[in-house]
């Protein structure tokens, strides 16, 4: 039996967990507002649960209700603008745009109107190219200095064809959203981790297991290390803990209204450059039924976890280019198949996965149909999307003095963290929040207002 050595500390704020959440809370707090004594606690090496597994992207392309989310994420790339000049590029943001492609001539209506709200949101304007001598300019492939933002409809055929040749040939229409891109997720954490550290905060290595909340107030923080238990004063904890949020809240005697969804990604080579090295975040906007063989569809029909794949499935086949230089590897996601589920780790993906991601994204990129008869060695890693039922984070204070969150990130934490952790910071540091603070705070779900707007809240923006 190990010796269990106590001992005890304190700091100004403690964070529990080291993901992109917390990571970037400690930034904030520390060097954007001049915190001392915080104090980052995980179990796991920094960024490594769930924070390395992200496709990387970033949007402002949101839906409402209101604008706060479009508001959130253009304060969070305003940011994520600014580490990367500062950095000198360190974590190479691009800013490609999201390219969403239709072969139903229904939907070209369908992207103008989405454009249009997008516009009314704050995304930036739109701009409609029905001509072929309209000047429609596809996004450079490196940098992020463009100031071309909001949106670019096409529906004109021979600007596809010119631009975009190697998509479908059937399709009919596009919408380029331009404020959108992606970037190195872990060079990003590791730089924000470091700038933490110049500024004071410390890294311990260790799992909270007790949060002292005694009188309703938070006292201390009861981590358990290496044959070690210490114990930490503090006024101040930030939960940041990803898909163990819930369990985080309950040291607490809350329950948080969040749940996970397992969701995979998938990596191969695209040895055939069916995608340029250039293309941005490309998705087909389609819902499709897969072509599968008349044996294939048997057998997935006789398999009650497969049988969904025979019949249609939502739209959302996405991929993008990743790497630098000789790379030629593609990523692929399709958000076919979530139901809440309890996280466990490592998680256990579907070997039918990458099958059809890469199915789904030959619809969209027929350059890629070979991919099919002899499929290439397909890397699928992923974790778990944290969510609240809107999809909206959770970002402010709890109800237990001293106590905040920040997480239920869901599928866009490495674009939101830095616009999360900055609201964050705004409440700890005592400073005036931002106007659209409200909408990520826990208690929003106190409003009898808001819980009736819950009831047919419409588009979640999961892509
Ligand atoms: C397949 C996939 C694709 C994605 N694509 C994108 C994308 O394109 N763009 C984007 O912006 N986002 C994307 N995301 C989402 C993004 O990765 C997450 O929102 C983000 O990583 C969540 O960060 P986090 O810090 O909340 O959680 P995590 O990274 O999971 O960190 C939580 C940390 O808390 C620690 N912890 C928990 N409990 C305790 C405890 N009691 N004591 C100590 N430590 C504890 C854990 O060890 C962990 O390190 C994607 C996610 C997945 C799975």
């Amino acid at each position: 039996m190990l010796a269990i050595d106590m001992r005890s500390t304190s700091a100004e704020v403690v964070i529990c967990g080291a993901g992109i959440a917390g990571v970037a809370a400690a930034y904030h707090l520390a060097v954007r507002r001049g915190v001392r004594g915080v104090v980052l606690v995980d179990e796991r090496p920094p960024l490594t649960l769930t924070s390395d597994k992200s496709t990387e992207c970033y949007r402002n392309w949101w839906p409402g209700p209101g604008d706060h989310m479009v508001a959130l994420m253009n304060r969070s790339i305003d940011l994520l603008e600014e580490l990367a000049r500062e950095s000198g590029s360190f974590f190479r943001l691009n800013r490609r745009g999201y390219l969403f492609a239709t072969a139903e001539t229904g939907r070209a209506v369908k992207f103008q109107r989405a454009a249009e709200e997008a516009a009314a949101l704050g995304a930036g304007p739109l701009r409609l190219h029905a001509r072929a001598a309209s000047d429609y300019r596809p996004s450079p492939a490196e940098g992020f200095d463009s100031t071309l933002s909001g949106t670019d409809v096409i529906t004109e055929p021979s600007l596809i064809k010119r631009h975009y040749p190697w998509l479908a040939p059937d399709t009919v229409a596009l919408l380029h959203a331009r404020r959108c891109g992606w970037f190195s997720g872990q060079q990003l954490g590791m730089y924000l981790l470091e700038r933490a550290r110049e500024h004071g905060v410390r890294l311990v290595e260790g799992r909270v297991e007790r949060i002292d909340a005694a009188g309703g107030r938070v006292r201390g923080v009861e981590v358990r290390g290496v044959g070690d238990m210490q114990t930490i004063g503090t006024s101040r904890a930030v939960l940041a803990a990803g898909p163990l949020l819930k369990d985080a809240g309950r040291m607490l005697g809350l329950e948080l209204p969040v749940f996970c969804e397992l969701h995979a990604k998938i990596a191969f080579n695209d040895t055939l450059g069916a995608m340029p090295r250039g293309a941005p975040m490309t998705l087909w906007a389609d819902p499709m039924t897969i072509a599968w063989s008349e044996e294939e569809r048997g057998g997935l029909g006789r398999s009650s976890r497969h049988r969904r794949l025979v019949e249609e499935l939502p739209p959302g086949a996405h991929g993008r280019p990743e790497g630098a230089g000789e790379s030629t590897s593609v990523l692929g996601i399709w958000t076919y198949d979530v139901e809440p589920v309890e996280p466990t780790f490592p998680p256990n993906f579907d070997p039918a996965h990458q099958e059809v991601v890469l199915r789904g994204l030959a619809r969209m990129i027929p350059g890629m149909a070979p991919y099919l008869d002899r499929m290439p060695r397909c890397f699928v890693d992923g974790g778990y999307y944290t969510k609240t039922r809107e999809n909206r984070f959770l970002a402010g204070p709890l109800p237990v003095e001293g106590a905040y969150v920040i997480g239920a990130l869901s599928g866009y934490g490495m674009m939101a963290s830095n616009g999360a952790a900055d609201l964050l910071a705004d409440y700890i540091a005592e400073r005036p929040l931002p106007r659209y603070a409200p909408a990520f705070r826990l208690d929003r779900y106190d409003d009898p207002a808001y819980v009736k707007l819950l009831e047919d809240w419409g588009d979640s923006g999961q892509l």
